[in-house]
Protein backbone atom coordinates (compact mmCIF):
# COMPACT_ATOMS: atom_id res chain seq x y z
CA UNK A 1 0.00 0.00 0.00
CA UNK A 2 1.23 3.26 -0.81
CA UNK A 3 2.07 5.32 2.06
CA UNK A 4 -0.11 8.55 2.74
CA UNK A 5 0.35 11.40 1.21
CA UNK A 6 1.43 14.36 3.39
CA UNK A 7 0.98 17.39 1.45
CA UNK A 8 -1.78 20.43 2.29
CA UNK A 9 -4.93 19.84 0.94
CA UNK A 10 -8.32 22.04 1.09
CA UNK A 11 -11.51 21.83 -0.09
CA UNK A 12 -15.15 23.51 0.70
CA UNK A 13 -16.97 20.83 2.75
CA UNK A 14 -20.31 21.93 2.72
CA UNK A 15 -22.51 21.42 -0.25
CA UNK A 16 -22.52 24.43 -2.93
CA UNK A 17 -25.21 27.28 -3.16
CA UNK A 18 -26.47 29.28 -0.72
CA UNK A 19 -26.41 28.18 3.51
CA UNK A 20 -25.97 29.52 6.70
CA UNK A 21 -23.08 28.31 7.04
CA UNK A 22 -20.07 27.22 4.95
CA UNK A 23 -17.11 24.78 5.81
CA UNK A 24 -13.54 24.79 4.30
CA UNK A 25 -11.49 22.29 5.48
CA UNK A 26 -7.90 21.60 5.44
CA UNK A 27 -5.93 18.55 5.85
CA UNK A 28 -2.38 18.06 6.29
CA UNK A 29 0.86 17.97 8.27
CA UNK A 30 1.93 20.40 11.01
CA UNK A 31 -1.02 22.50 10.63
CA UNK A 32 -0.64 24.56 14.08
CA UNK A 33 1.26 27.50 12.77
CA UNK A 34 -1.18 27.51 9.99
CA UNK A 35 -3.60 27.94 12.52
CA UNK A 36 -2.19 30.32 14.71
CA UNK A 37 -1.60 32.62 11.41
CA UNK A 38 -5.24 32.56 10.77
CA UNK A 39 -6.73 33.14 13.89
CA UNK A 40 -4.31 35.43 15.59
CA UNK A 41 -3.10 33.22 18.81
CA UNK A 42 -2.43 29.36 18.88
CA UNK A 43 -5.70 27.39 18.70
CA UNK A 44 -6.06 24.78 21.10
CA UNK A 45 -7.28 21.59 19.97
CA UNK A 46 -10.83 20.83 19.32
CA UNK A 47 -12.06 24.26 20.32
CA UNK A 48 -14.13 26.49 18.54
CA UNK A 49 -12.21 29.53 18.05
CA UNK A 50 -13.84 32.68 17.25
CA UNK A 51 -11.34 34.31 14.12
CA UNK A 52 -11.50 36.73 11.22
CA UNK A 53 -10.41 35.76 8.21
CA UNK A 54 -8.19 37.81 5.91
CA UNK A 55 -7.14 38.12 2.32
CA UNK A 56 -3.40 38.14 1.45
CA UNK A 57 -3.59 42.23 1.78
CA UNK A 58 -5.46 42.40 4.89
CA UNK A 59 -8.58 42.80 3.66
CA UNK A 60 -11.60 41.21 5.48
CA UNK A 61 -13.24 38.13 3.90
CA UNK A 62 -15.08 36.50 6.07
CA UNK A 63 -15.36 35.99 10.60
CA UNK A 64 -16.43 32.46 11.76
CA UNK A 65 -15.07 29.82 13.89
CA UNK A 66 -11.67 27.57 13.02
CA UNK A 67 -11.35 23.98 14.81
CA UNK A 68 -8.42 22.54 15.34
CA UNK A 69 -7.85 18.82 15.60
CA UNK A 70 -4.57 18.04 15.87
CA UNK A 71 -3.41 14.21 14.59
CA UNK A 72 -4.20 11.49 14.92
CA UNK A 73 -7.68 12.55 16.37
CA UNK A 74 -8.87 13.89 13.20
CA UNK A 75 -10.74 12.78 10.41
CA UNK A 76 -7.94 11.95 8.53
CA UNK A 77 -5.72 11.05 11.16
CA UNK A 78 -3.21 14.12 9.53
CA UNK A 79 -4.04 17.48 11.48
CA UNK A 80 -7.31 19.18 10.43
CA UNK A 81 -8.52 22.29 10.36
CA UNK A 82 -12.11 23.78 10.16
CA UNK A 83 -13.04 26.65 9.12
CA UNK A 84 -16.78 28.29 9.50
CA UNK A 85 -18.11 30.96 7.72
CA UNK A 86 -21.18 32.22 5.76
CA UNK A 87 -22.45 29.72 3.69
CA UNK A 88 -21.82 31.71 -0.06
CA UNK A 89 -20.64 30.28 -2.97
CA UNK A 90 -18.25 33.46 -3.44
CA UNK A 91 -17.24 33.87 0.33
CA UNK A 92 -16.68 30.24 0.59
CA UNK A 93 -14.48 30.57 -2.92
CA UNK A 94 -12.84 33.77 -1.60
CA UNK A 95 -11.69 31.72 2.33
CA UNK A 96 -10.26 28.46 -0.41
CA UNK A 97 -8.49 31.10 -2.22
CA UNK A 98 -6.62 32.39 0.56
CA UNK A 99 -6.16 28.90 1.93
CA UNK A 100 -4.57 28.00 -1.65
CA UNK A 101 -2.51 31.20 -1.16
CA UNK A 102 -1.42 29.54 2.19
CA UNK A 103 0.37 26.42 0.71
CA UNK A 104 -2.79 24.26 0.05
CA UNK A 105 -3.49 22.61 -3.05
CA UNK A 106 -7.20 21.61 -4.21
CA UNK A 107 -8.40 18.14 -2.53
CA UNK A 108 -9.08 15.55 -4.92
CA UNK A 109 -12.57 13.96 -5.18
CA UNK A 110 -12.35 12.01 -2.01
CA UNK A 111 -9.40 12.93 -0.88
CA UNK A 112 -10.29 13.36 2.43
CA UNK A 113 -11.87 9.93 3.48
CA UNK A 114 -8.74 8.40 1.25
CA UNK A 115 -6.31 10.10 4.09
CA UNK A 116 -8.47 8.54 6.67
CA UNK A 117 -8.51 5.16 5.35
CA UNK A 118 -4.65 5.42 4.48
CA UNK A 119 -3.94 6.51 7.74
CA UNK A 120 -5.85 3.51 9.59
CA UNK A 121 -9.13 5.59 10.75
CA UNK A 122 -11.71 3.91 8.21
CA UNK A 123 -11.76 0.67 6.43
CA UNK A 124 -12.73 0.01 2.85
CA UNK A 125 -16.39 -0.67 3.87
CA UNK A 126 -16.72 2.21 6.61
CA UNK A 127 -14.77 4.60 3.44
CA UNK A 128 -17.74 3.74 1.34
CA UNK A 129 -19.91 3.88 3.57
CA UNK A 130 -19.04 7.82 4.24
CA UNK A 131 -20.41 8.32 0.74
CA UNK A 132 -23.16 6.15 1.07
CA UNK A 133 -24.72 7.84 4.05
CA UNK A 134 -24.18 11.58 2.30
CA UNK A 135 -25.94 9.94 -1.03
CA UNK A 136 -28.80 7.79 0.93
CA UNK A 137 -32.19 8.94 -0.91
CA UNK A 138 -34.22 6.81 1.54
CA UNK A 139 -34.20 6.93 5.45
CA UNK A 140 -33.96 3.06 5.06
CA UNK A 141 -30.60 3.23 3.19
CA UNK A 142 -29.07 6.45 5.58
CA UNK A 143 -29.90 4.44 8.40
CA UNK A 144 -28.24 0.99 6.63
CA UNK A 145 -25.03 3.55 5.96
CA UNK A 146 -24.77 4.95 9.22
CA UNK A 147 -24.76 1.69 11.14
CA UNK A 148 -21.90 0.26 8.13
CA UNK A 149 -19.71 3.81 8.97
CA UNK A 150 -19.98 2.78 12.24
CA UNK A 151 -18.22 -0.32 11.64
CA UNK A 152 -21.01 -3.45 12.22
CA UNK A 153 -20.72 -4.48 8.77
CA UNK A 154 -16.49 -4.57 9.41
CA UNK A 155 -16.98 -6.57 12.38
CA UNK A 156 -18.88 -9.40 10.92
CA UNK A 157 -16.51 -9.59 7.81
CA UNK A 158 -13.31 -9.91 10.23
CA UNK A 159 -15.21 -12.10 12.19
CA UNK A 160 -15.39 -14.28 9.40
CA UNK A 161 -12.15 -13.42 8.53
CA UNK A 162 -10.39 -14.59 11.34
CA UNK A 163 -12.51 -17.77 11.57
CA UNK A 164 -10.74 -18.34 8.28
CA UNK A 165 -6.90 -17.74 9.58
CA UNK A 166 -7.99 -20.19 12.62
CA UNK A 167 -9.32 -22.89 9.63
CA UNK A 168 -6.38 -22.11 7.05
CA UNK A 169 -3.65 -22.66 10.64
CA UNK A 170 -5.19 -25.94 11.21
CA UNK A 171 -5.10 -27.69 8.01
CA UNK A 172 -1.99 -26.16 7.10
CA UNK A 173 -0.77 -27.80 10.40
CA UNK A 174 -2.48 -31.07 8.99
CA UNK A 175 -0.46 -30.27 6.12
CA UNK A 176 2.91 -30.08 7.53
CA UNK A 177 2.63 -33.30 9.63
CA UNK A 178 2.28 -36.31 7.38
CA UNK A 179 1.48 -38.22 10.50
CA UNK A 180 -1.43 -36.11 11.46
CA UNK A 181 -4.30 -36.76 9.20
CA UNK A 182 -7.84 -36.07 8.44
CA UNK A 183 -8.79 -37.67 11.18
CA UNK A 184 -7.16 -34.78 13.40
CA UNK A 185 -9.54 -32.05 11.58
CA UNK A 186 -11.87 -34.34 12.56
CA UNK A 187 -11.30 -34.36 16.11
CA UNK A 188 -10.82 -30.33 15.65
CA UNK A 189 -14.57 -30.07 14.16
CA UNK A 190 -12.63 -28.45 10.97
CA UNK A 191 -15.67 -29.10 8.55
CA UNK A 192 -18.42 -27.98 10.98
CA UNK A 193 -16.23 -24.90 11.34
CA UNK A 194 -16.59 -24.46 7.63
CA UNK A 195 -20.40 -25.43 6.69
CA UNK A 196 -20.59 -22.52 9.48
CA UNK A 197 -18.53 -20.31 7.50
CA UNK A 198 -20.51 -21.42 4.40
CA UNK A 199 -23.99 -20.46 6.30
CA UNK A 200 -22.92 -17.14 7.58
CA UNK A 201 -21.99 -16.38 3.88
CA UNK A 202 -25.18 -17.24 2.95
CA UNK A 203 -27.15 -15.38 5.39
CA UNK A 204 -24.23 -12.01 4.96
CA UNK A 205 -25.05 -12.58 1.38
CA UNK A 206 -28.82 -12.70 1.56
CA UNK A 207 -28.52 -9.21 3.76
CA UNK A 208 -26.15 -7.93 1.32
CA UNK A 209 -28.96 -8.83 -1.93
CA UNK A 210 -31.61 -6.64 0.32
CA UNK A 211 -29.18 -3.69 0.86
CA UNK A 212 -28.43 -3.62 -3.17
CA UNK A 213 -32.14 -3.25 -3.64
CA UNK A 214 -31.86 -0.41 -0.92
CA UNK A 215 -29.20 1.20 -2.89
CA UNK A 216 -30.47 0.61 -6.29
CA UNK A 217 -34.04 -0.26 -6.44
CA UNK A 218 -35.60 -2.28 -9.01
CA UNK A 219 -36.17 -1.60 -12.37
CA UNK A 220 -39.68 -2.28 -13.62
CA UNK A 221 -41.26 -1.72 -17.34
CA UNK A 222 -44.80 -1.40 -18.21
CA UNK A 223 -45.66 -3.18 -21.61
CA UNK A 224 -48.62 -3.88 -23.55
CA UNK A 225 -50.56 -2.69 -26.37
CA UNK A 226 -51.80 0.58 -27.13
CA UNK A 227 -54.68 1.41 -24.87
CA UNK A 228 -54.68 -1.27 -22.14
CA UNK A 229 -53.78 1.70 -19.79
CA UNK A 230 -49.99 1.85 -19.33
CA UNK A 231 -49.70 5.33 -18.30
CA UNK A 232 -52.72 5.33 -16.02
CA UNK A 233 -51.09 2.93 -13.94
CA UNK A 234 -47.80 4.65 -14.10
CA UNK A 235 -49.72 7.89 -13.00
CA UNK A 236 -51.40 5.69 -10.23
CA UNK A 237 -48.48 4.49 -8.96
CA UNK A 238 -46.81 7.74 -9.13
CA UNK A 239 -49.93 9.56 -7.54
CA UNK A 240 -49.04 12.78 -9.90
CA UNK A 241 -50.10 13.34 -13.69
CA UNK A 242 -46.87 12.67 -15.38
CA UNK A 243 -47.37 10.56 -18.47
CA UNK A 244 -49.67 11.49 -21.12
CA UNK A 245 -52.88 9.51 -20.88
CA UNK A 246 -55.15 9.46 -24.24
CA UNK A 247 -58.02 7.66 -25.79
CA UNK A 248 -55.97 7.80 -29.28
CA UNK A 249 -53.91 4.51 -29.41
CA UNK A 250 -50.17 5.03 -29.80
CA UNK A 251 -49.78 8.67 -27.89
CA UNK A 252 -47.01 6.75 -25.58
CA UNK A 253 -44.10 7.36 -27.80
CA UNK A 254 -41.04 8.22 -25.91
CA UNK A 255 -40.87 6.08 -22.67
CA UNK A 256 -41.28 7.98 -19.44
CA UNK A 257 -39.91 7.06 -16.08
CA UNK A 258 -41.26 7.63 -12.69
CA UNK A 259 -39.18 6.51 -9.21
CA UNK A 260 -41.42 5.96 -6.29
CA UNK A 261 -40.77 4.05 -3.04
CA UNK A 262 -42.41 1.38 -1.54
CA UNK A 263 -41.25 0.51 1.56
CA UNK A 264 -38.19 1.95 1.06
CA UNK A 265 -37.29 0.62 -1.84
CA UNK A 266 -36.73 2.48 -5.34
CA UNK A 267 -38.72 1.32 -8.02
CA UNK A 268 -37.82 3.10 -11.10
CA UNK A 269 -41.03 2.53 -13.32
CA UNK A 270 -41.12 2.96 -17.04
CA UNK A 271 -44.00 3.59 -18.88
CA UNK A 272 -43.54 2.59 -22.90
CA UNK A 273 -45.09 2.82 -26.64
CA UNK A 274 -47.42 0.38 -27.03
CA UNK A 275 -46.45 -3.13 -28.22
CA UNK A 276 -48.09 -3.05 -31.71
CA UNK A 277 -47.29 -4.29 -35.50
CA UNK A 278 -47.24 -0.59 -37.22
CA UNK A 279 -46.53 1.25 -40.30
CA UNK A 280 -45.81 5.32 -38.62
CA UNK A 281 -41.97 5.48 -38.33
CA UNK A 282 -42.35 7.66 -35.08
CA UNK A 283 -44.19 4.76 -33.16
CA UNK A 284 -41.74 2.66 -34.67
CA UNK A 285 -38.55 4.43 -32.88
CA UNK A 286 -40.97 4.27 -29.95
CA UNK A 287 -41.92 0.70 -30.22
CA UNK A 288 -37.68 -0.39 -30.95
CA UNK A 289 -36.90 1.96 -27.67
CA UNK A 290 -39.68 0.21 -25.74
CA UNK A 291 -37.35 -2.89 -26.28
CA UNK A 292 -34.44 -1.68 -25.22
CA UNK A 293 -36.35 -1.13 -21.80
CA UNK A 294 -37.34 -4.52 -21.53
CA UNK A 295 -33.47 -5.61 -21.83
CA UNK A 296 -32.57 -3.88 -19.09
CA UNK A 297 -35.66 -4.70 -16.83
CA UNK A 298 -35.72 -6.32 -13.76
CA UNK A 299 -39.38 -6.47 -13.94
CA UNK A 300 -42.09 -6.46 -16.25
CA UNK A 301 -45.28 -5.52 -15.77
CA UNK A 302 -47.50 -6.70 -18.81
CA UNK A 303 -50.85 -4.94 -19.02
CA UNK A 304 -53.44 -6.63 -20.92
CA UNK A 305 -57.57 -5.37 -21.11
CA UNK A 306 -59.13 -7.31 -18.56
CA UNK A 307 -62.66 -6.92 -21.23
CA UNK A 308 -60.00 -8.80 -23.68
CA UNK A 309 -57.97 -11.44 -21.99
CA UNK A 310 -54.71 -12.41 -23.03
CA UNK A 311 -54.89 -11.93 -26.88
CA UNK A 312 -52.56 -13.55 -29.40
CA UNK A 313 -51.11 -10.02 -29.91
CA UNK A 314 -49.85 -10.40 -25.86
CA UNK A 315 -48.64 -14.04 -26.74
CA UNK A 316 -46.16 -12.64 -29.43
CA UNK A 317 -45.07 -10.36 -26.82
CA UNK A 318 -44.71 -12.50 -24.49
CA UNK A 319 -42.23 -14.89 -26.86
CA UNK A 320 -40.17 -11.89 -27.21
CA UNK A 321 -39.45 -11.25 -23.85
CA UNK A 322 -35.87 -12.05 -22.49
CA UNK A 323 -35.76 -15.54 -20.15
CA UNK A 324 -35.31 -15.27 -16.83
CA UNK A 325 -36.58 -11.73 -15.82
CA UNK A 326 -39.78 -11.88 -13.50
CA UNK A 327 -43.00 -11.06 -15.12
CA UNK A 328 -46.31 -10.17 -13.24
CA UNK A 329 -49.63 -9.95 -15.46
CA UNK A 330 -52.12 -6.79 -14.61
CA UNK A 331 -55.68 -7.24 -15.68
CA UNK A 332 -56.71 -3.72 -16.27
CA UNK A 333 -60.17 -1.87 -15.64
CA UNK A 334 -62.20 -4.47 -13.49
CA UNK A 335 -64.15 -1.42 -13.04
CA UNK A 336 -65.65 -1.62 -16.67
CA UNK A 337 -66.96 -5.32 -15.46
CA UNK A 338 -67.84 -4.56 -11.84
CA UNK A 339 -64.84 -7.31 -10.64
CA UNK A 340 -63.37 -7.04 -7.46
CA UNK A 341 -59.29 -6.66 -7.58
CA UNK A 342 -57.70 -9.86 -6.74
CA UNK A 343 -54.15 -12.06 -7.11
CA UNK A 344 -54.32 -14.91 -8.71
CA UNK A 345 -51.63 -17.95 -9.12
CA UNK A 346 -52.10 -20.10 -11.65
CA UNK A 347 -48.92 -22.74 -13.04
CA UNK A 348 -46.46 -19.87 -11.25
CA UNK A 349 -47.54 -17.42 -13.01
CA UNK A 350 -49.36 -14.15 -10.95
CA UNK A 351 -52.05 -11.89 -12.82
CA UNK A 352 -53.22 -8.87 -10.84
CA UNK A 353 -56.67 -7.68 -11.02
CA UNK A 354 -57.24 -4.07 -10.65
CA UNK A 355 -58.31 -0.74 -11.89
CA UNK A 356 -55.89 1.81 -12.61
CA UNK A 357 -58.16 4.65 -13.59
CA UNK A 358 -60.31 3.53 -10.19
CA UNK A 359 -57.46 3.15 -8.16
CA UNK A 360 -58.77 -0.58 -7.07
CA UNK A 361 -55.99 -3.62 -6.32
CA UNK A 362 -53.50 -0.81 -6.91
CA UNK A 363 -51.77 -1.87 -3.44
CA UNK A 364 -52.13 -5.35 -4.75
CA UNK A 365 -49.38 -4.61 -7.36
CA UNK A 366 -47.21 -2.79 -5.07
CA UNK A 367 -47.08 -5.75 -2.69
CA UNK A 368 -46.44 -8.04 -5.69
CA UNK A 369 -43.87 -6.05 -7.04
CA UNK A 370 -41.79 -6.00 -3.55
CA UNK A 371 -42.78 -9.76 -3.54
CA UNK A 372 -40.60 -10.45 -7.06
CA UNK A 373 -37.71 -8.29 -6.26
CA UNK A 374 -37.23 -10.72 -3.17
CA UNK A 375 -37.66 -7.90 -0.47
CA UNK A 376 -38.58 -9.37 2.93
CA UNK A 377 -38.51 -7.02 5.48
CA UNK A 378 -34.85 -7.38 7.19
CA UNK A 379 -35.39 -4.21 9.18
CA UNK A 380 -31.84 -3.26 10.57
CA UNK A 381 -29.88 -6.38 9.61
CA UNK A 382 -29.84 -5.24 5.82
CA UNK A 383 -26.33 -4.36 4.86
CA UNK A 384 -25.99 -1.59 2.41
CA UNK A 385 -23.75 -3.48 -0.13
CA UNK A 386 -22.14 -2.45 -3.13
CA UNK A 387 -21.42 -4.37 -6.43
CA UNK A 388 -17.84 -4.65 -4.85
CA UNK A 389 -19.15 -6.24 -1.97
CA UNK A 390 -21.53 -8.60 -3.50
CA UNK A 391 -18.92 -9.84 -5.76
CA UNK A 392 -16.41 -10.71 -3.05
CA UNK A 393 -18.77 -12.40 -0.85
CA UNK A 394 -19.99 -14.53 -3.51
CA UNK A 395 -16.55 -15.65 -4.13
CA UNK A 396 -15.99 -16.40 -0.68
CA UNK A 397 -18.96 -18.41 -0.28
CA UNK A 398 -17.81 -20.39 -3.71
CA UNK A 399 -14.59 -20.98 -2.71
CA UNK A 400 -15.58 -22.09 0.87
CA UNK A 401 -17.70 -24.73 -0.78
CA UNK A 402 -14.98 -25.44 -2.73
CA UNK A 403 -12.77 -26.36 0.65
CA UNK A 404 -15.43 -28.39 1.71
CA UNK A 405 -15.70 -30.48 -1.69
CA UNK A 406 -11.69 -30.88 -1.45
CA UNK A 407 -12.07 -32.66 1.96
CA UNK A 408 -10.10 -35.35 0.52
CA UNK A 409 -7.44 -33.20 -1.00
CA UNK A 410 -5.79 -31.02 2.09
CA UNK A 411 -3.77 -28.88 -0.23
CA UNK A 412 -6.33 -28.09 -2.43
CA UNK A 413 -8.71 -27.35 0.55
CA UNK A 414 -5.73 -24.96 2.25
CA UNK A 415 -5.61 -23.10 -1.22
CA UNK A 416 -9.53 -22.61 -1.63
CA UNK A 417 -9.69 -21.40 2.45
CA UNK A 418 -6.66 -18.77 1.27
CA UNK A 419 -8.46 -17.70 -1.37
CA UNK A 420 -11.58 -17.39 0.28
CA UNK A 421 -10.00 -15.20 2.80
CA UNK A 422 -8.91 -12.99 0.17
CA UNK A 423 -11.80 -12.22 -1.10
CA UNK A 424 -13.40 -11.85 2.27
CA UNK A 425 -10.38 -9.24 3.03
CA UNK A 426 -10.94 -7.00 0.05
CA UNK A 427 -13.90 -5.87 1.51
CA UNK A 428 -12.07 -4.20 4.33
CA UNK A 429 -9.50 -2.99 1.80
CA UNK A 430 -6.83 -5.21 3.59
CA UNK A 431 -5.60 -6.59 0.07
CA UNK A 432 -7.14 -4.31 -2.62
CA UNK A 433 -4.72 -3.09 -4.93
CA UNK A 434 -4.14 0.37 -5.26
CA UNK A 435 -5.45 0.76 -8.80
CA UNK A 436 -9.11 0.08 -7.83
CA UNK A 437 -8.49 2.40 -4.36
CA UNK A 438 -8.18 5.13 -7.13
CA UNK A 439 -11.68 4.26 -8.24
CA UNK A 440 -13.62 3.59 -5.06
CA UNK A 441 -12.63 6.80 -3.82
CA UNK A 442 -12.73 8.96 -7.56
CA UNK A 443 -16.37 8.40 -6.88
CA UNK A 444 -16.40 10.33 -3.96
CA UNK A 445 -16.51 14.43 -4.75
CA UNK A 446 -14.53 16.96 -3.48
CA UNK A 447 -14.48 17.57 0.01
CA UNK A 448 -15.48 14.39 1.31
P1 LIG B 1 -51.80 3.19 -22.72
O1 LIG B 1 -51.87 3.47 -24.15
O2 LIG B 1 -51.64 1.73 -22.44
O3 LIG B 1 -50.75 4.02 -22.01
O4 LIG B 1 -53.23 3.55 -22.08
P2 LIG B 1 -53.68 4.89 -21.34
O5 LIG B 1 -53.22 4.89 -19.93
O6 LIG B 1 -53.33 6.06 -22.18
O7 LIG B 1 -55.25 4.64 -21.29
C1 LIG B 1 -56.04 4.44 -22.46
C2 LIG B 1 -57.49 4.71 -22.11
O8 LIG B 1 -57.96 3.74 -21.18
C3 LIG B 1 -57.69 6.07 -21.44
O9 LIG B 1 -58.93 6.60 -21.90
C4 LIG B 1 -57.81 5.72 -19.97
O10 LIG B 1 -58.59 6.65 -19.26
C5 LIG B 1 -58.49 4.38 -20.03
N1 LIG B 1 -58.19 3.57 -18.85
C6 LIG B 1 -56.96 3.26 -18.35
N2 LIG B 1 -57.10 2.49 -17.26
C7 LIG B 1 -58.43 2.31 -17.03
C8 LIG B 1 -59.20 1.62 -16.02
O11 LIG B 1 -58.69 1.00 -15.10
N3 LIG B 1 -60.54 1.68 -16.15
C9 LIG B 1 -61.17 2.36 -17.17
N4 LIG B 1 -62.49 2.38 -17.20
N5 LIG B 1 -60.48 3.02 -18.10
C10 LIG B 1 -59.12 3.01 -18.07
ZN1 LIG C 1 -49.44 5.35 -22.78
Amino acid sequence: MANPPSDLIAAIATAPGRGGIGVVRLSGPNLAPLAARICGREPQARLAHFARFHDASGGLIDEGLLLYFPAPHSFTGEDVIELQGHGGPVVMQMLLARCLELGARLAEPGEFTRRAFLNGKLDLAQAESVADLIEASTAAAARSAVRSLTGNFSTEVRGLCDRLIDLRMLVEATLDFPDEDVDFLVEARAFERIEAIAAELTAILDRARQGSLLRNGLHVVLVGQPNVGKSSLLNRLAGIDRAIVTDIAGTTRDALRETIQIEGIPLHITDTAGLRETTDEVEKIGIARTWQEIERADVIVRLVDVRDGLTAADAAIDARLPAGVERITVFNKVDLQARQPERIEADGAVGIYLSAKAGQGIELLRAELLRVAGWHRHGEDVILARERHLIALREAHARVHAALDARHALELMAEELRLAQEAVNEITGEFTPDDLLGVIFSRFCIGK
